[in-house]
């Protein structure tokens, strides 16, 4: 773009932004089971965006300027520690996501180990292949090794006996999940501590999407186990504000048992001609806002508002669960433990499911076969769920019969056919631009139906389908540059 001679008035850049916005996908009403997570609590939400708007300018990268910002980080991780199990000693930091909050466990254990365990000059992470990936970026942006372990094929909970055996000398850190994302279930939490207590190592507990959620499910009578910091030989843990706290986007902590490990977190520099620069967190200058934010949400809502939102999303889940049971040809991937699942289906109908429910104006979310897992649909419940339940199982059971009508796609036969010739490891970006330019993808641009470009990733090795995904993304992000419009 160029910018503007002058300024444009209001009423042109809402109509504009107005415009941009239909597009997307809706944040609100239930279309969604995946990246929203949606309460429902209108007014709540209301306020949390009025205290977003008044600290959007307030800058975290100095809490001696904006002593309210501490405060409130002070009191949300104070909260959340208690959530979770932290002793009177425990420490955090709140965060922009899950992502960050993974990367510095990574970071703080990497530094820990750096002065602990001074003889390991490559450390390494065990990492089970159901863990999110943010821990394996965590690792390739910090130069930690991962050491991926299988877990079980029929209940997707990692494989303790195969954490124990991945274990080395150069092991700095253990990690599990409290749920998984991709199937919804916990890992063996207090096993895993056990080991790390016995070998004197490090464990982060990733409960971005549980940590929240998952102490409302064991007051409604849930078999929650122990999974945070009140488990021997945890040592940190993550929670995610913006997934089942409802906060408005930007908002996640990271825990530690204390302060001490906490320190290795904190960067300072003193080497340059500038400011004192000492970042507890990833970024440095960072917006009021997503903590302002959090702040106001967990005080609008509260603690009764919070357990009726679990209760709501339990029994979406239920029925949810139970209706996916009911369709013929669809199975569900282990025993969901809270409110997120996995359903497959026979091949090759799981795409084809999954862009008939986009016609129907939903979104489930496709999740490629590999590491054990077979091709699924995932889907993210939350309680704004509830009032939609019916009507999505009926379009699921819609989407199910019409993707059997349609099951040989002689398009994607022929595309698979034609990706299965192709020499990934030669192929470089053109040669992926030009795949999935077969797959219907254009200019960064996809196509209505995405069975196509789904099933051609589906088929590919991991290494390729990464290529191919890097390749999508820098043709994605073309900077429109002078007069060139944007689409
Ligand atoms: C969502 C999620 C993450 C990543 O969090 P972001 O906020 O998307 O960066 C990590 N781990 C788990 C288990 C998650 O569900």
């Amino acid at each position: 773009m160029k910018l503007p001679e002058t300024g444009w008035s209001r009423d042109q850049i809402l109509a504009t932004l107005a415009t941009m916005r239909s597009h997307d996908l809706a944040t609100e009403g239930g279309a969604a089971f995946a990246y929203i997570y949606d309460s429902g609590e209108r007014e709540a939400i209301a306020l949390a965006t009025e205290a977003y708007r008044m600290f959007l300018g307030a800058n975290g990268l100095d809490p001696t300027a904006f002593p309210s910002l501490l405060r409130m980080e002070n009191e949300v991780v104070g909260f959340c520690a208690a959530h979770l199990g932290g002793g009177a000693g425990a420490a955090g930091s709140f965060t922009s996501g899950g992502t960050e909050s993974l990367i510095l466990a990574v970071k703080t254990a990497r530094d820990w180990a750096r002065v602990h365990r001074p003889e390991v000059a490559m450390p390494e992470m065990v990492v089970p292949v159901s863990a999110h990936a943010a821990l394996h970026k965590a690792a390739h942006y910090l130069g930690v090794k991962v050491v991926a372990t299988a877990s079980d094929p029929v209940t997707f909970k990692a494989d303790v006996a195969a954490i124990r055996a991945a274990i080395t000398d150069n092991t700095i850190l253990l990690v599990a999940s409290a749920a998984s994302y991709a199937q919804g279930v916990i890992d063996p939490i207090a096993e895993i501590g056990a080991i790390a207590h016995e070998r004197g190592l490090l464990f982060h507990v990733d409960a971005c999407i549980g940590g929240f959620l998952l102490p409302y499910l064991r007051r409604l009578g849930e078999p929650v186990p122990a999974f945070d910091l009140s488990v021997p030989g945890v040592s940190s843990i993550s929670m995610d504000l913006h997934k089942y706290g409802y906060a408005p986007k930007g908002a996640s902590v990271i825990l530690y048992r204390d302060k001490a490990l906490r320190r290795h977190q904190i960067y300072a520099c003193a080497g340059w001609t500038g400011y004192a620069v000492v970042n507890a967190t990833v970024q440095s200058t960072k917006s009021g806002g997503p903590i302002a934010a959090a702040w106001t949400l967990l005080h609008a809502i509260g603690d009764a508002g919070y357990l009726e939102l679990a209760r709501k999303t339990l029994e979406a889940t239920r029925k949810i669960v139970a209706g996916v049971r009911e369709i013929a040809g669809l199975r569900l991937l282990g025993e969901p433990a809270m409110s997120l699942l996995a359903f497959t289906a026979e091949d090759p109908l799981v795409f084809t499911i999954a862009d008939a429910m986009k016609t129907r104006g939903w979104l489930v979310q496709p999740q490629l076969k590999g590491l054990g897992a077979p091709t699924s649909l995932h889907l993210t419940i939350s309680a704004g769920h509830l009032a939609v339940v019916d009507r999505f199982l009926a379009d699921l059971r819609a989407a199910v019969a019409e993707a059997r009508e349609a099951a040989a796609d002689p398009g994607l036969t022929m595309l698979l056919q034609a990706a299965a010739g192709l020499d990934f490891a030669t192929l470089g970006d053109e040669g992926f631009t030009q795949a999935l330019a077969l797959a219907g993808v254009k200019n960064g641009e996809l196509p209505e139906r995405m069975a196509g470009i789904n099933g051609l990733l589906d088929a590919l090795p991991a290494a390729a389908r990464e290529a191919a995904l890097i390749a999508f993304v820098n043709d994605l992000y073309v900077a429109h540059v002078g007069d060139q419009s944007s689409k």
